[in-house]
């Protein structure tokens, strides 16, 4: 198991955005995370993520029980081991694609020449080689959403989480998004999706439904 949630809850003042959660994700699992807005989605990637702590309950990623790490341990696990993207793409403004993914490697710290290097590698898998000097404004949304791609896989995390990732993407940049997610977990990563989308939850072999901060399904 990558990751293990146990009877998870969490809350928000009188919100109770998750009510006892218990869920297991399998290392190279490709799996959507559905259900309405409002039904606890994000609250679950952000402690799938260790984004955030749990009120009540235990999750283990990677076998570490997140409560037993101090912020430090816990940045540290997160930057080895999970990769995150988002809908709004989070690409810093007028910084080159090769940066932007570079800076992905910031934290585990090699050189900036390595890290350039294997951000050009990364900008190689998923399709983008010929656009390393290209800035966000001068790349297409599904681009955009390819390069935040990289960025979330170039350290080489074992769980890519990715918040409704086609979801300011035309259809056509969205299925080629949704292909590169599809090949990084053929290559072994655990892909994570929330999506709001019924035809993207449909096509991925497993799906986790949500309502009132619950896993009904
Ligand atoms: P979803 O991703 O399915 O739309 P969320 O996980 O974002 O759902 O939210 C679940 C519930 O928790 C909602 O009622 C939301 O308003 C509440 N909530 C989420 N984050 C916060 C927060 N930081 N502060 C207060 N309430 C929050």
């Amino acid at each position: 198991m990558i990751a293990e949630l146990h009877e998870v809850s969490k809350d928000y003042g009188e919100v109770q955005a998750l009510r006892g959660v218990t869920l297991g994700i399998g290392a190279g699992e490709l799996l959507g995370i559905v259900g309405p807005s409002g039904s606890g989605k994000s609250t679950m990637l952000n402690m799938i993520g260790t984004l955030d702590r749990p009120s009540g309950g235990t999750v283990r990623i990677a076998g570490h029980d997140v409560s037993q790490l101090n912020d430090r341990a816990l940045s540290a696990l997160r930057a080895q081991t999970i990769g995150f993207v988002f809908q709004q793409f989070h690409l810093a403004a007028g910084v080159p694609a090769l940066d932007n993914v570079a800076d992905g490697l910031l934290y585990s710290g090699p050189a900036l020449r390595e890290r350039r290097r294997r951000a050009a590698d990364a900008l190689e898998r998923v399709g983008l080689g010929h656009r390393l000097g290209h800035r966000p404004h001068q790349l297409s949304g599904g681009e955009k959403q390819r390069v935040a791609i990289a960025r979330a896989v170039v350290g080489g995390p074992s769980l890519l989480l990715a918040d409704e990732p086609t979801g300011n993407l035309d259809s056509r940049s969205g299925a080629g998004v949704m292909d590169l997610l599809r090949e990084l977990n053929d290559a072994g990563t655990t892909v994570v999706i929330i999506t709001h989308d019924r035809d993207i939850a449909a096509s991925l072999p497993r799906q986790v439904e949500m309502l009132d901060g619950k896993v009904i399904a």
